[in-house]
């Protein structure tokens, strides 16, 4: 059995950047410490932190002192605010590509804009990049929702970082007749980009993808999405979940992980896969 990997796969930059400067703010009796919502979409990588001494909490009510942490996908700006009035440290983790999507938002909207953020509604990074837009923009995830957008004299458009680079381009297509004045910025990663490429070449020439990730993860998902299309994929969180019968008459196995999957899950699936 040949088993290969992606070229581009598992944490990408910002995660490792977050991670990083999470440990690096463990909590202690006199300061506690918390992420605000789980640090990155993996939960075997949140549990680990947690007993490492860096915990979540969902909301800064939980929180009356000490040091919270802003999570990869970042927050509105009331979030810092509210910290601020409660008088608890603020250690950045936002993603600098998030980053810049949220600021491309927000000029946009200072700028005259009518915003589009073109990604999914329910994540927290598109919610993040909502609440600098003071709650304006309108949200697309698909060709059917931007052909709903209103026209606009000036339409801006932004993307979820994670983004599938094609359906950014479908939806953007659909809006390119809703105004006159159209401003795009791409706002995908390069990491999703080389990520989703590579994982799309790989499913081109073996017979099973493996996607490790979490569930909760929208990169991984979308990796997942984008195998399915090319040959017999299946989306797990850990090797616990390889079933021996996925392997029958396989010759080939490609794997790939998302952005926010830790080194050691990928390397336990590997060597569990060249053990078939
Ligand atoms: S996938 Fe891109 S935007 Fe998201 S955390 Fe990683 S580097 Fe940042």
């Amino acid at each position: 059995m040949e088993v290969l990997m992606a070229d581009y796969l598992g944490f990408c930059y910002g995660v490792k950047r977050a991670i990083k400067i999470a440990k690096e703010h463990v909590s202690t009796e006199d300061n506690p410490a918390a992420t605000l919502g789980p640090i990155i979409h993996n939960p075997q990588m949140v549990e680990r932190l947690k007993n490492d001494g860096v915990g979540a909490i969902n909301s800064l009510d939980e929180m009356n002192k000490g040091t919270v942490i802003i999570r990869s996908h970042g927050v509105g700006p009331a979030v810092y605010d509210e910290a601020e009035q409660k008088g608890l440290a603020v250690v950045d983790a936002t993603c600098p590509h998030v980053r810049r999507a949220q600021l491309a938002a927000r000029d946009l909207v200072n700028e005259g804009y009518s915003v589009v953020i073109v990604g999914e509604k329910n994540h927290p990074e598109v919610k993040s990049i909502f609440e600098w837009t003071n709650g304006s923009a309108i949200i697309a995830e698909t060709v059917e929702e931007a052909e709903t957008v209103t026209p606009a004299a000036k339409l801006g458009i932004v993307s979820q970082t994670t983004f599938s680079g094609e359906n950014f381009k479908a939806i953007v297509l659909k809006l390119l007749d809703k105004s006159q004045e159209l401003k795009i910025e791409r706002t995908i990663c390069t990491a999703t980009d080389q990520r989703q490429k590579a994982a799309m070449d790989l499913a081109s020439k073996v017979d099973l993808m493996l996607v490790i990730g979490g569930k909760n993860s929208a990169n991984t998902t979308r990796l997942y999405q984008l195998c399915a299309e090319k040959c017999t994929t299946y989306h797990i969180e850990t090797a616990k979940e390889l079933v021996p019968q996925w392997f029958d008459n396989v010759n080939k196995i490609g794997i790939t992980a998302g952005a926010s999957t830790p080194d050691w899950i990928i390397k336990e699936v590997y060597e569990q896969c060249q053990k078939r």
